[in-house]
């Protein structure tokens, strides 16, 4: 074709990026890789092809990890990890910008090698994948710096497992690498095994930046060797990004280790148009949306829900861009849409959307290469429930339905299990601002998509998982609090025997603001340390568990009260409590035994101003993101918690636990101390003058074991917390992996309740939200 030819007839000609440089990178490696352990590359051992997904070419031959190279690349990220901890910030720093100076400089050659063996275009994965990949370097050498000064009281977490998938792989490194490193951690990582080739090329440039050995370690294989990191005793957090179900097993696999766990599972996130949207505008952020990286974005807004007014018009016009879509070889800087990752993929992909009988299904009349390619598809007319408009298809498929109103637009959009991310177009700012707060997601773009940046936390809800990557939200992942834990020792109830008959007082259970008696009509005896019978407390059985959850599900509306209401609650409280003071303390007491009562009493009062100070200071965000706008990182409440209260300290344990969950706008279900119950049940006689709403703070008695399960279990809690032992620890995690909700347990360490560990607690008890807003008009 001349030049004439292509000016005449307006057509792209072919712009192909030379393979040359990576092919001939590969060939100096011998075309066999072995893993990267301890500073060096290993022997390559049995192992599988690594292919182009556009030609079927073998690109090379990687290794399969044993358990033997598992062991080894732990023990030299645990060697390596006391000595990285302390270079200090600076010298880390360092590090970690070298690492982002040799990604710009062989920006071009990470990009064609990714392009290679991705098959996304290498217009993506040069103007997106690598920048933001050398951003998060940047940003976290800056984090690296900063660390001693603004993390006090943080320490570095150990030797991370990180395990990665296959649609972003040098930038899903990234994401994991940088702030592990920044924080003083050591990293054992696993790519994907179609796509481990920038990976290995990273390792390179570890070497050439001189990182010391053992820093970085990667190590290559199927899902096998993601579940021999996972179970490894010696590996001290685990950062996974993939699908819900492998996350799911993670979850269960992790269960009682004590390892930390962040997850980043998939999507199914909304693409909201309303009928006063720019349509041309939301159009072309709807390419990006599913097109992008050819729909395998767990974030891509695979959901159209569009404006019944405009549906007709907007998928008439949506249906001749798609026309205009250029498929091909990626490597053709004109291409649009590239290869599916691998035949596999594209099987599930060919398989889901045949499985479909209802709707409608349009593909443009394009030609399609020869190879592991699917055509653009826009499936429209499926019912909300529908398994295509549910389920992750994770490929370049758009499915579609209407709605009428702005209420029903946010109906729909919440009607998944999943919580990514979502898209809202309008013209009408408060419409969008309206909006944007109610979806549940943990990324929110107005009237643009699919943007990120290394400043700005990147991570779900409900079944998309927990944790955040990047930004300060992200960092608290790789850091634990300094000093050594203890273990705690067992706190049992004291014993005795009947006492005397006629007990003035048998309290009852806490739910939705009334005294409530046991369903089960059981209760226990709580007796003195000398044996003297104190009272007795009901025995909550599951359902006195459900109907707190529910009483705390019906107070939803706490979230939208103002922290100011919520600030003045919560001194009511301390006020009250004050007024109460000495009967308080002599409970715990009697209770307990000694004569710690007043300063526990005292610590809880104050403990309730702290958080009502908090209430309205724990601010959000505005991010400085590269982008002419905001990027507005929103603290939520998480929802309903669950919290099994501590034995150490019976009031102190439950107000310090309390307080913050609701100063954010939680409601809460509080297990009390089983050992010494009666200060809680002393305690909602409190509340029930003090305004709290009824169902904002709910109190349970009762076997901490049982009560943890059914509320781990239970799939309208959306967080549980356990200050009691290891055992319950572990078993509130294996059960929580049901509706992924999120935990925090002691791993039965000791907590100093006599700090306020404000920050922890409130952290713990808040999402970040981002919603970008771009400015301007053009
Ligand atoms: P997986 O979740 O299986 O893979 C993600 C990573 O985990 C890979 O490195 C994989 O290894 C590894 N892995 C697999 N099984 C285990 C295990 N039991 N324990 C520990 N690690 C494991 O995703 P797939 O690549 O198989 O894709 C399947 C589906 O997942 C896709 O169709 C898509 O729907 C979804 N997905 C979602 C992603 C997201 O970002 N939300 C990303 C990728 C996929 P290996 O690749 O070698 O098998």
């Amino acid at each position: 074709m001349t030049v004439k030819d292509i000016f005449e007839s307006m057509d792209y000609g072919p712009a192909p990026e030379s393979a040359a440089d990576a092919l001939a990178w590969l060939i100096d490696q011998g075309d066999r890789f072995g893993h990267f352990i301890d500073g060096e590359f290993t022997e390559p051992g049995d192992g599988f092809l690594s292919k182009n997904p556009a030609t079927g070419e073998t690109l090379a031959t990687l290794t399969q990890a044993t358990q033997a190279d598992v062991d080894a690349a732990v023990a030299a990220a645990r060697r390596a990890q006391g000595k990285w901890a302390k270079l200090g910030g600076h010298r880390r720093a360092k590090y970690l910008y070298a690492l982002a100076r040799l990604l710009q400089k062989h920006a071009r050659l990470f990009a064609v090698l990714e392009t290679l063996d991705n098959g996304k275009p290498i217009r993506e994965a040069r103007d997106i994948d690598i920048p933001l990949a050398q951003r998060h370097f940047y940003y976290h050498a800056g984090m690296a710096q900063l660390m001693e000064d603004e993390l006090p009281g943080r320490a570095p977490i150990g030797v991370c497992g990180q395990i990665i998938p296959w649609n972003f792989p040098l930038l899903m490194l990234a994401w994991k690498v940088a702030p592990a490193l920044a924080m003083g951690n050591t990293v054992v990582l696993k790519p994907a095994e179609y796509t481990s080739l920038t990976a290995l090329l990273f390792a390179d440039i570890c070497r050439q930046a001189g990182l010391p050995k053992g820093v970085v370690n990667i190590i290559t294989g199927d899902g096998a060797v993601g579940q021999m990191i996972t179970a490894h005793p010696d590996i001290d957090k685990i950062a996974f990004t993939g699908s819900t179900e492998v996350g799911r097993q993670i979850r269960t696999a992790t269960a009682g280790s004590g390892k930390a766990l962040t997850l980043e599972l998939g999507g199914k996130s909304p693409y909201i148009v309303f009928d006063d949207a720019d349509i041309d505008s939301a159009i072309e952020g709807l390419v990006d949306a599913i097109w992008f990286n050819q729909g395998q974005v767990c974030c891509a807004g695979s959901r159209l829900l569009v404006q019944e007014g405009i549906a007709d018009r907007f998928h008439d016009k949506l249906r001749a861009r798609m026309a205009t879509l250029r498929i091909g070889n990626p490597l053709d800087k004109c291409i649009d849409v590239g290869a599916v990752v691998d035949p596999v993929q594209l099987q599930i992909i060919t398989d889901m959307v045949d499985s479909c009988e209802d709707g409608e299904i349009f593909r443009a009349d394009t030609d399609l290469p020869e190879g592991c390619f699917y055509p653009p598809t826009l499936i429209t007319g499926l019912t909300p429930a529908h398994p295509l408009m549910q389920d992750e298809i994770f490929g370049p498929v758009l499915v579609s339905c209407t709605f009428r109103t702005p209420a029903e637009a946010v109906q729909l959009a919440n009607n998944t299990r999943y919580g990514l991310a979502a898209t809202v177009w309008t013209e009408n700012v408060n419409l969008a601002l309206d909006i944007a707060p109610k979806l549940i997601a943990g990324v929110v773009w107005v009237n643009a998509t699919n943007l990120f940046d290394a400043a700005v936390g990147f991570g779900g809800v409900r079944e998309s998982g927990f944790g955040r990557e990047g930004g300060w939200e992200g960092l608290r992942a790789y850091t634990k609090p300094s000093g050594k834990p203890k273990t705690l020792s067992p706190i049992l109830p004291h014993e005795g025997s009947a006492g005397p008959e006629g007990l003035d007082r048998t309290p009852k259970l806490y739910i939705g603001g009334k005294q409530a008696r046991p369903d089960g009509g059981y209760s226990k005896s709580v007796y003195s340390k000398s044996g003297k019978l104190l009272g007795q407390v009901p025995i909550a059985s599951r359902k006195d568990v459900r109907n707190a959850v529910e009483a705390a599900r019906g107070a939803a509306g706490w979230a939208k009260a103002t922290a100011h209401l919520r600030a003045q609650i919560l001194f009511y409280i301390g006020e009250n409590l004050s007024a109460r003071a000495d009967e308080f303390a002599a409970r715990i007491d009697a209770m307990v035994g000694g004569r710690q009562g007043h300063k526990e009493v005292d610590a809880a009062i104050s403990r309730l101003f702290t958080n009502a100070a908090w209430a309205d200071k724990f601010d959000g965000a505005v991010k400085p993101v590269p982008l002419r706008g905001a990027a507005m990182a929103m603290r939520e409440p998480v929802g309903v918690i669950g919290v099994i209260c501590p034995d150490e300290a019976p009031l102190l344990g439950l107000v310090s636990t309390m307080a913050p969950a609701i100063a954010m706008g939680n409601r809460v279900v509080l297990t009390a101390s089983q050992a010494f119950p009666l200060a809680a049940t002393d305690f909602y006689q409190v509340l029930d003058t003090s305004d709290v709403p009824a169902g904002v703070v709910n109190i349970l008695t009762g076997p901490a074991s049982d009560l943890a399960d059914t509320l781990a279990k239970h799939m309208d809690v959306d967080a549980v917390w356990s200050f009691s032992s290891a055992d319950l620890s572990a078993q509130i995690e294996a059960a929580s992996a049901g509706n992924l909700k999120r935990t925090w347990v002691n791993n039965g360490q000791v907590r100093d309740w006599g700090k306020a560990d404000a920050q922890t607690f409130l952290n713990a008890a808040t999402e970040v939200k981002t919603i970008w807003v771009p400015y301007g008009e053009g």
